[in-house]
């Protein structure tokens, strides 16, 4: 049993790999650093938040389409959204240890020290000249506050540091047989500017009407400066994004709906309120007039999760400045103060992005429980993913008790019958008990055994996942009983 929850994460990561979850990339050429793959269960636990996003954004609102735009685009397109200049982390780099940091972070991983201690005063002093410092870009300062806290580097112990520099997170590579400057183009390190520069496609073939909205989940890809804690900071990464385009001027009350609506979103799942928190952005984004996060209380402390930006018309506006194209919307709506249409603007943009892979860890650590089932003659455990059902990887996993009389064949039989709807995974290796463990592991919410009265009756038990608790039904229910369990109408 693990006692702190240090011990549950490392539990919680050696699970993911041992049950099909999470791979490191590469592993037998000792991985890629801060890059995963995801296995047979992952994939599918990953493509199950997928579609309850896009349900809740696409599909339940009449007037959000989503898109899947390309990973290579125009490379001015980075140069007008500010990333070729300013995406950018500062990094520090010890000169004993050759070892490099991003100097934010080194503060940051400082605050939360001072503030253990006790030290809350000292602790927001620097958390303010942390903020004024990068809001105004001012490295030297960054540097001279490391040294000042008399940080040292975790590896050489000494605080031999360089200058503050900065570092550009986006990746590059090279269109075409000729190398040469102009050929340079970016993966792109965010979804968004694949629906930005296609707004006014979307708007007009598919006739929108402001307010509106445009979703995206696809890759997204950053040079982080240091990898750390698992899945939550990757080089390659997935986002769902969506951008709402607003009138100019109700951009707050959209922001405030969104912010509202994506917690609603996080807490359907049945996740317990106090596990989330908002956190407003003090150091605003070169495009943002206002920000939140949603974090999630992670095992090494509360992390982002997902971003509400309200973006103003930052984006549309520079792409107009660099595509030399029109950005603007016909409003053709009346003002009731004027009197006359709202007429040709360009809108403002309120996002929401939520980082695919933090949210699949977050499912993953608040599932994972190592439950102590000892009774006072045995001791016994076992770990469960208490996942909701929607996400389940497998909904329900089929037994035949024996692997004769005929046994194999009727559950193979209703397995067939349910395949389609379900994904199931049929199983007769070892004792039912070892059984129900594997797919107490994975999070199935039922496990189905045919026996001998089922060959008579038709007849089966069920045994539920987190109760374990277990009933006879006719077999003809399944469907139901399984489709109302596993049913989206549960969170939607
Ligand atoms: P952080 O401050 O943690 O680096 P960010 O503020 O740069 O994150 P955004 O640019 O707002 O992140 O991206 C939106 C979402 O994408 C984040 O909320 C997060 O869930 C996800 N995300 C960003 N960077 C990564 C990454 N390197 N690996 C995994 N997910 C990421």
């Amino acid at each position: 049993m693990s006692n702190t929850t240090e011990d549950i994460f490392k539990n919680v990561i050696a699970h993911a790999k041992e049950y099909g979850f999470v791979f490191p990339s590469s592993e037998i050429y000792d991985g890629l650093s801060a890059v995963y793959d995801y296995g047979q269960n992952g994939s599918e636990l990953k493509n199950n938040l997928k579609t309850y996003w896009w349900k809740a954004m696409v599909q339940m609102n009449d007037n959000i389409v989503g898109i899947d735009s390309a990973i290579f685009m125009h490379p001015t397109i980075w140069k007008a959204s500010g990333h070729v200049d300013g995406f950018s982390d500062p990094m520090i780099d010890n000169k004993d240890s050759k070892k490099r940091y991003r100097a934010d972070q080194l503060l940051e991983d400082r605050i939360a020290s001072l503030d253990e201690e006790g030290k809350t005063s000292e602790a927001e002093e620097l958390q303010l000249e942390m903020d004024n410092a990068l809001k105004a870009e001012n490295l030297p300062r960054l540097r001279e506050l490391i040294i000042e806290q008399n940080i040292k580097c975790p590896v050489s112990g000494t605080a031999n540091w360089t200058d503050v520099r900065q570092f550009n997170l986006m990746f590059s590579t090279q269109v075409g047989a000729i190398a040469d400057e102009s050929d340079t183009i970016y993966l792109r390190p965010e979804t968004a500017q694949g629906i930005f520069v296609n707004y006014l496609n979307v708007q007009k073939s598919g006739r929108m009407k402001i307010p509106f909205g445009i979703a995206q989940i696809g890759k997204a890809f950053r040079n982080e400066v240091i990898a750390r804690q698992f899945i939550i900071r990757m080089r390659e990464f997935e986002q769902m994004e969506m951008q709402f385009f607003v009138r100019p001027g109700t951009q707050r009350e959209w922001f405030d709906k969104w912010k509202e609506t994506r917690l609603k979103w996080h807490l359907a799942l049945g996740t317990a309120p106090e596990k989330y928190r908002y956190h407003e952005h003090t150091k605003l984004a070169h495009y943002a007039d206002a920000a939140y996060d949603i974090e999630f209380n992670f095992p090494f402390g509360f992390k982002e999760v997902e971003g509400i930006h309200s973006r103003t018309d930052f984006d549309l506006s520079q792409h107009e400045k660099f595509s030399r194209k029109k950005m603007q919307y016909f409003d053709p709506e009346v003002d009731p103060e004027t009197g006359k249409p709202y007429g040709n603007y360009v809108p403002y943009v309120i996002e929401t992005s939520i980082g695919l892979d933090r949210m699949f860890l977050l499912t993953l650590i608040n599932a994972y429980e190592e439950e102590d089932l000892s009774t006072e003659e045995r001791q016994d455990s076992r770990t469960v993913l208490r996942l909701h059902p929607c996400l389940a990887p497998v909904k329900a996993a089929i037994f035949p008790l024996t692997k004769k009389d005929g046994l194999p064949e009727k559950a193979r039989e209703i397995m067939d019958s349910l395949k389609l709807d379900f994904n199931l995974q049929y199983e007769e290796k070892d004792a039912i008990g070892k059984r129900y463990r594997r797919q107490d592991a994975i999070g199935t919410p039922f496990c189905i055994t045919v026996d001998h009265q089922t060959l008579e009756d038709n007849t089966v038990t069920i045994r539920h996942r987190d109760t374990m608790a277990q009933e006879r039904v006719p077999a003809d229910q399944l469907d139901k009983i399984i489709g109302d369990l596993v049913s989206w109408k549960n969170v939607l």
